[in-house]
């Protein structure tokens, strides 16, 4: 049997399932995921309509978390221009189909137009996601007002936060980083983030630390509410738990571990159609940091461009990315197993 080399890109990986499929007793587990949308009748996935305008302004961050599907880090040096934010305006401006813009990186704060960016899509009036890592806010002073800069602007921040406990947290996303993400997360409280009625939104986001699913959301969330306010009097509004996808530092780990093969098994075996029916690509567009348009933040780390002549902001044509079939590959069944998985948790 074929060897297979982290390579940072499914494609690869999907060569070999081929070949798999082809050798192996076990071949039920590597079904095309195409092939699974086409029993469910979804193929050729189609989108819905286009809410969500998801743009990553740099791959830049002061961590460096095992699980990184953007192999994310401080010494990421792919960051979104002011012309190119100015690109993504202009496009909002055009379509107002877009209520909702998602801000995400890397650490979106480093980049050193970040602020103005948000303040120029607000005059747009719409509603903004921050996905904020926690830490960055006491990375260093000048991040110190971030939570009464997102207060000002009535920015929804979305905040990993593996787990309620110290060992498992810094396990996946490095020493120290439970702790920050705890300073960081009363700072947030205390300007009335996660607080019943105060109308500002703080998710949390736990994904798994090694190759298993997540457990029902609903009662992980429950867990998260009780020990963290028992421990430490922190609030928040709502849980997303979300499955890792195999690619980039994920799939590292899967190979590494040796656990590739039985991950990709529990993935198609638990297949959900209703999740296949409501996978975030349906909605959202997807913007790189040099303006390259893509189906959802994954397809992006695996430079999947959107099937479209509208391939850049500056093609954008919202017409042919409205109709166009969306890319999906094998990594795409970490979307559709169990209760499914999107930005904002399950799905199904
Ligand atoms: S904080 Fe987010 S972007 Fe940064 S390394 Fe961790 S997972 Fe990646
Ligand atoms: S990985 Fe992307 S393209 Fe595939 S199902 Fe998930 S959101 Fe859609």
């Amino acid at each position: 049997m074929k060897s297979l080399k982290a390579q940072g890109n499914v494609l690869a990986d999907a060569d070999y399932q081929v070949e798999l499929l082809a050798t192996d007793n076990h071949a039920y587990r590597l079904v095309p995921f195409q092939q699974k949308l086409e029993l469910s009748g979804l193929y050729p996935l189609k989108p819905t309509a286009l809410q969500v305008f998801q743009v990553n302004v740099g791959k830049m961050c002061n961590q460096v978390c095992k699980h990184c599907h953007v192999d994310a880090g401080p010494d990421r040096k792919e960051i979104m221009t002011r012309e190119t934010m100015q690109q993504c305006l202009d496009v909002l401006k055009e379509n107002p189909s877009f209520q909702i813009v998602d801000l995400t990186g890397g650490a979106p704060e480093l980049n050193p137009d970040f602020r103005w960016f948000v303040e120029q899509i607000k005059m747009l009036n719409r509603h903004i996601i921050v996905r904020c890592n926690l830490t960055i806010i006491l990375a260093n002073k000048r991040f110190y007002d971030l939570p009464k800069f997102f207060k000002s602007h009535n920015i929804e921040v979305v905040s990993s936060l593996p787990f309620y406990s110290k060992d498992r947290t810094d396990r996946q996303r490095g020493d120290g980083v439970f702790d920050d993400s705890i300073k960081a997360l009363k700072m947030l409280n205390a300007v009335g983030y996660g607080i019943q009625d105060s109308g500002l939104i703080l998710n949390l986001v736990y994904n798994p630390a090694g190759a298993f699913l997540p457990p029902a959301q609903t009662s992980l969330e429950a867990d998260f509410k009780k020990a963290l306010f028992n421990d430490f009097e922190i609030q928040f509004n709502t849980l997303f738990a979300i499955t890792n996808l195999p690619i980039s530092r994920y799939l590292d780990y899967l190979l590494t571990s040796g656990n590739y093969e039985a991950y990709m098994e529990k993935l198609v075996n638990a297949y959900n159609p209703a999740a296949a029916l409501s996978v975030m690509c349906r909605n959202t567009i997807s913007v790189g940091w040099d303006g390259f348009l893509y189906d959802c933040d994954f397809n992006q780390m695996l430079d999947l461009k959107v099937d479209s002549q509208s391939k850049h902001l500056t093609q954008f044509n919202f017409q042919q990315l409205t109709t166009r079939d969306i890319v999906v590959n094998q990594h795409c069944y970490g979307c559709t197993a169990g209760a499914g998985s999107s930005c904002g948790g399950t799905v199904a």
